[in-house]
């Protein structure tokens, strides 16, 4: 004790947890994951074709081109670069997450790339495709009678389990880098650069999540761009009525018909502040958008992509009525099929009780003499 320390000092305490074996997995898998990504192309920007004098241009942002098929491949390597940077996921223990298919589909990818188990907690409703898919890429399903649970049923399977929930309805918004690094809204604004109205007068986005429409409104007011952001919502979804009366408790009985979008409560991950306009668009509209889609560029989409269709193609209609010209950019959110028993087959139309005649009629007159009628 000479040095004057006095006698009475407490020694330090101190627990290191590091572990070598489990930084070396780590590194591994975020390399597995970034490779992926370094391994893939963006996805293409497609131009609706529309009459020339109306001096408005409408573009499809392809997200069906990832390796999974749908805009989820971009947040499920962003969930997954989030949970294991953050320490969450780890080896040998499953990944576990709510979700309505799409999510599920490549987060199986995901985790089976970095060799973890995985399970997606689903509604018995979700198509057979994506049951197929996710348990191609190696995932379970685990199956519930009311989609209300799926979030509890999702962290009592993680709890029991050691595993880690994903929770994207929570964490869309956080991990996706919303200041750049390529994400939809800056590599949207790049392809853009050449046409003719560059800056979009509007982005439509339908919201699942809110993750994407989050992530463009927070890049558009970062970039002090003039864009507007409309988001439309299907029927069976709490998001326009929390919207409009500004109630984050909003809520809604029944589940989307439009798979991937439309919620029954407010998720954590909408940012109903960022968002400049809604709309409600009833579940046929979507639809005849959807098939007017095959009949005009010969592609075929999920049910999600016709509602935001079906909104673009109405903001555009307004724009031609004031004779503004500019550019609006919408989604196609997944490839059509995953849905040939639903949104393609007429008597599933039919067995719902949607009529999509009064919607297509409007679409072809809108098309054909630029009134809107609907
Ligand atoms: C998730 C999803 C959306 C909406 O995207 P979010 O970022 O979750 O709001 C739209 N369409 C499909 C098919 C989806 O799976």
């Amino acid at each position: 004790m000479s040095d004057g320390v006095p006698a009475s000092a407490a020694a330090t305490v101190d627990v290191d947890r590091s572990d070598a074996e489990y930084r070396d997995w780590l590194k591994d898998a975020v390399r597995k994951v970034q490779a992926d990504s370094n391994r893939s192309a963006d996805t293409h920007l497609l131009s609706f074709p529309l009459p020339e004098q109306w001096g408005i241009d409408l573009y499809l942002k392809d997200e069906s081109t990832h390796p999974t098929g749908s805009l989820k491949h971009r947040l499920a390597r962003s969930l997954f670069l989030y949970g294991l940077c953050n320490g969450w996921i780890r080896p040998g223990r499953p990944v576990i997450e709510a979700s309505s298919g799409s999510t599920a589909v490549s987060e199986a990818y995901f985790a089976k790339l970095i060799g973890v188990p995985f399970i997606a907690v689903m509604p018995r409703t979700t198509s057979r495709e994506k049951t197929r898919l996710i348990e191609f890429h190696g995932g379970r399903c685990h199956l519930v009678d009311d989609p209300r649970t799926v979030y509890e049923v999702s962290a009592a399977l993680a709890e029991d389990s050691g595993g880690h929930y994903m929770d994207q309805f929570t964490y869309a918004e956080r991990a996706t880098d919303w200041r750049g690094n390529n994400n939809i809204a800056e590599s949207v604004y790049e392809q853009m650069k050449r046409e003719r109205f560059p800056e979009p007068a509007w982005i439509v986005a339908t919201a699942g999540t809110g993750g994407t429409s989050a992530t463009i409104a927070r890049y558009v007011r970062y970039m002090q761009y003039d864009t507007r952001v409309c988001v439309p919502d299907p029927e069976n979804s709490c998001f326009f009525d929390g919207w409009v009366r500004g109630d984050n408790e909003a809520f809604s009985e029944g589940s989307s018909r439009i798979e991937g979008i439309g919620r029954p409560r407010m998720e954590p991950s909408f940012l109903p502040s960022a968002v400049d306009r809604m709309m409600k668009v009833p579940d046929a509209a979507a639809i005849a958008a959807l098939r007017a889609l095959e009949r005009v560029m010969g592609l075929r989409a999920g049910g999600s992509t016709g509602t935001g269709l079906w909104s673009a193609l109405k903001i555009v209609s307004e724009m031609a009525a004031q004779g503004r010209t500019g550019s609006v950019v919408t989604l196609i959110c997944d490839p059509g099929d995953r849905y040939l028993d639903k949104y393609y087959s007429d008597g599933w139309l039919t067995a719902q009780g949607l009529d999509i005649a009064p919607y297509s009629q409007t679409v072809d007159t809108f098309l054909a003499t630029g009134d809107w009628t609907g």
